[in-house]
């Protein structure tokens, strides 16, 4: 059976207690089957009682939402790679839609956070995809290569990350992409990373934007997706349990 990445991005939800007590129910649906990986990305302050709570379950890792490039310093209400670090994560999204159009990161500031990422020894999951305007301009590859290169294209070494095409019209709004159109550009993804010395195989390229319990399984029916990376579907602990235990074709 195909290895499958289920990434739960809780975004400004699920403080302390209520993680303690959505771990409790999502265990409680019984052990994850072993082919599948669960990787929950909580905000920051939430992020050592997941790492707690997830200890001994091997497939199950946590991972920030976002890091500042300095390791340390003069610098309010960032949380940087070793702070991320020490609070458990294995693991940090870089460049979330969010991140770049509410609050205005760059390009340039994403290739800061994956350096910083790799520094710390956490694997950087970037986070690619186009806006509305730009797929009906037909720029969606333009976008993301500008993205991919600005993010990764300058790395020293051989970089192991993954990356998650999330369409940013698809974030939030109920509209997924079709399995055929996020293929299509996770195709382009992997050319361009097998064809880029500063990344390391094997990758992973998860697929993101309104996945839920009824596109799940036709989604991950498409052999080029390793994965998905939910947001509002995963904030329900029993839910998120049987979307982890979608049946794929
Ligand atoms: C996300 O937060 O990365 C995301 C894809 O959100 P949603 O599943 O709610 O569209």
């Amino acid at each position: 059976m195909r290895s499958l990445i289920f990434a739960a991005n809780w975004k400004m939800h699920v403080g302390p207690p209520e993680a303690r007590e959505y771990l409790r129910a999502f265990f409680a649906a019984g052990e994850i089957p072993h082919e599948r990986g669960v990787w929950f990305f909580p905000p920051a302050v939430s992020l050592e009682t997941v790492a707690q709570g997830i200890a001994g379950h091997r497939n199950v890792h946590a991972g920030a939402q976002d890091i500042y490039w300095e390791a340390k310093g003069a610098f309010t209400g960032a949380t940087s790679g070793p702070l991320a670090k020490q609070a458990g994560a294995r693991l940090t999204l870089i460049g979330h839609s969010e991140r770049r159009h509410v609050f205005g990161e760059t390009d340039e500031q994403t290739g800061k956070k994956v350096t910083a990422a790799l520094a710390a020894d956490l694997q950087p999951v970037l986070c690619v995809g186009e806006t509305l305007a730009q797929r009906e301009a037909g720029d969606t590859m333009t976008v993301v290569t500008r993205q991919l290169e600005a993010a990764l294209g300058e790395r020293d070494g051989r970089a192991r990350v993954a990356i998650a095409y999330e369409p940013v019209w698809a974030i939030g709004t109920g509209r997924n992409a079709t399995p055929q159109d996020a293929a299509e550009v996770h195709r382009a993804i992997r050319r361009w990373l097998k064809g880029h010395p500063t990344t390391a195989t094997p990758f992973v390229i998860l697929y993101g934007g309104s996945v839920n319990l009824k596109n799940a399984a036709e989604l991950l029916a498409e052999p080029e997706l390793d994965g998905v990376l939910v947001g509002g579907a995963s904030l329900d602990p029993r839910g998120w349990a049987q979307l982890v235990r979608t049946a794929v074709a």
